[in-house]
């Protein structure tokens, strides 16, 4: 991945406290190094911009790669993924303990896709909620 200019990645940085806006891992939570994804990748025509940029924990962005669409679990249908500069984040997603569940296609499109709740991800997740380092609510 070409590197983003050093203003705009610390405008990233700020804008999401250090938290991935996919599945909301803090940085301080993870030992990869968090990245600025680009909503809409590249080869689609997405710009580096802060309208089109997201922070992304490594998971969420090597699973995400250039796909900004995916497949409803449920309906079947084609949908686009969350767009974290667009879409509400909890207007799609929820937390059920550790698991993140959509509320919506595309949040549930966006969950396999990123493979969200990965059952490593998830007793992850499962442990820092124990330890109050990850918080739900
Ligand atoms: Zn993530």
């Amino acid at each position: 991945m070409a590197s983003v200019d050093p203003a705009l990645e610390r405008e990233v940085w700020a804008r999401a406290n250090g938290t991935c806006e996919y599945c909301r891992m803090p940085q301080a939570c993870d030992v990869l190094r968090f990245q600025v994804d680009h909503i809409v990748a590249r080869k689609h025509g997405g710009s580096t911009e802060p309208s089109n940029t997201a922070l992304a924990c490594y998971a969420c962005n090597a699973f995400k790669g250039p796909n900004i669409a995916g497949i409803d679990p449920v309906s079947k249908q084609v949908v686009q993924l969350f767009h974290p500069r667009r879409d509400h984040w909890g207007d799609h997603f929820e937390w059920h303990g550790a698991l993140l569940v959509g509320r919506t296609p595309s949040g549930r499109a966006t969950i396999a896709v990123l493979q969200i709740n990965l059952p490593q991800r998830v007793a992850v997740r499962r442990q820092l909620i124990a330890e109050g380092a990850f918080r739900t609510a």
